[in-house]
């Protein structure tokens, strides 16, 4: 094709040739076009080989997702000041959260504004803004992050408040008491709420994602402080609940997809059969389970032999994928050292556990594209395609995990015909057509049932 501008007919011709599949994916508000056409990878069955696993992290890898739906429902009760249970019960699972799992943080807080601001109470929300700005120009870590804050303040000409000097005696504190915060708020809201006069959709969707990234932002610095127990208290009743773990079967594929799984075949696989029958309730027939143990140890020699590379891909920002990926490698650590008996073998994997960079040939976050391009758009694996250096004739030895509508549809768009979806409670409403499976039993069901789609000879 060498012509640059076309018209419709010509357009239309070009289309039907991408494929037989397209995803429409719509764009913010304040995007041209209204949405984006991707033609899809024809779906893969099964492969003789596989090169390369991309997957998820939120929801496929580690179960951040109790937190992320915790900030959003925080924004909600901050902009309505419906702070407690008793004025307002929280979010809705079944209808809220297929729209606020998966997506970009912008499609996530634009559904919540659009469904909830009538119950917004304008004084809040710019209290809530105030002080979330206040936050992370304070103690943010994330240097992008405090510049759409800044980019945010001038809009409303309140750029003035860093330079204040009631804030600059707040930046030498490390850390804020519910009264700091309480006078914070209450000192930038008499300060500045006059810069308010209108606020409109957009307005408060901006507003609405500086207040969700403070409120998560300040949960994972905790964790990363080692507070786990106690935020698990404040905020669930229960300081024994683990904020983030890894996902079912994660302790046994990752190892495995590397070749690393080379001793204590059975204690692996026992492992991934009991994570199976708690996720699906189902047992294996006597004979099927002997098939999927030959089948687990052949796979993992195979895997020794030609081990594959790895990426992690999400729509999360480094700041937040570095926390919860430390995290979850510990837990995974963990999780090793219990079911392995101390020997070399067990050694070296947890060294090769002690650090994720040790383990990802590529991490992909949010940083390494635009808040714009995020899934569903094919940016985040196009990238991790790139970074691992696979050839676009191998996309079809190359498996894709999510668990979310718009992580199934990334995948495909980028190329990769095995789009693998192992949704989990959170995301069981999803539309999960695009995907090439939909394997609810996760990630165990993807190794004891289906052999990782490869076919064994
Ligand atoms: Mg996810």
């Amino acid at each position: 094709m060498k012509k640059k501008f076309i018209n419709k007919k010509e357009a239309k011709s070009l289309i039907t040739k991408l494929g037989d599949e397209f995803a429409v994916v719509k764009n913010p508000v304040y995007i041209h076009p209204e949405f984006e056409l991707y033609p899809l990878a024809k779906k893969i069955k099964t492969v003789d080989k596989l090169v390369a696993a991309v997957m998820d992290m939120d929801g496929t890898t580690t179960t951040t997702e109790l937190l992320c739906i915790h900030s959003l429902e925080f924004m909600v009760r901050k902009f309505s000041g419906k702070i407690d249970t008793q004025t307002w019960k929280g979010l809705n699972p079944k209808e809220d959260y297929p729209h606020i799992i998966g997506n970009s943080t912008t499609k996530h807080v634009e559904y919540l504004i659009t469904k909830y601001s009538k119950s917004f109470k304008k004084n809040e929300v710019i209290k809530s803004f105030l002080f979330a700005a206040a936050w992370t120009l304070i103690f943010g870590k994330d240097n992008q992050r405090k510049s759409e804050v800044v980019m945010n303040l001038k809009s409303f000409n309140c750029q003035d408040l860093i330079t204040d000097e009631y804030f600059k005696k707040i930046i030498n504190l490390t850390t804020l008491l519910d009264e700091d915060k309480e006078q914070l708020s209450d000192y930038l809201f008499n300060k500045y709420k006059n810069y308010f006069s209108s606020l409109g959709f957009n307005d408060y969707v901006r507003l609405g994602i500086d207040v969700y990234y403070q409120r998560y932002h300040e949960i994972l610095e905790r964790i990363r402080l080692g507070e786990s127990k106690f935020i698990a208290e404040e905020l669930f009743g229960d300081p024994h609940k683990h904020l983030i773990e890894a996902m079912p079967g994660i302790p046994v594929m990752l190892p495995m997809i590397k070749g690393l799984v080379i001793e204590h075949h059975d204690l692996f696989f026992d492992y991934l059969l009991k994570a199976y029958e708690h996720k699906t309730g189902k047992t294996f027939s006597l004979t099927n389970l002997e098939k999927a143990r030959k089948n687990f140890i052949e796979l993992c020699q195979k895997f020794q032999v030609s081990p594959i590379k790895t990426a992690i891909v999400t729509s999360s920002i480094f700041y937040e994928a570095d926390i919860v990926l430390r995290e979850v490698f510990k837990v995974i650590s963990n999780e090793l050292n219990n079911l392995l008996p101390d020997s070399d073998f067990k050694r070296n994997l947890l060294k090769k556990f002690s650090d994720y960079n040790f383990y990802y040939d590529a991490i992909v976050t949010a940083n390494d594209s635009s808040e714009i391009r995020l899934k569903p758009h094919r940016d985040l694996y196009s990238i991790a395609l790139f970074k691992l250096n696979v050839a676009k004739e191998d996309f079809n030895k190359v498996i894709g995990f999510e668990d979310s509508e718009s992580g199934t549809i990334a995948i495909r768009a980028a190329g990769i015909g095995l789009s693998i979806a192992v949704p989990f409670a959170e995301t069981s409403g999803h539309n999960l057509k695009a995907a090439t499976y939909v394997c609810k039993g996760g990630l165990p069901e993807v190794i004891l049932k289906y052999n990782m789609f490869v076919n064994s000879k």
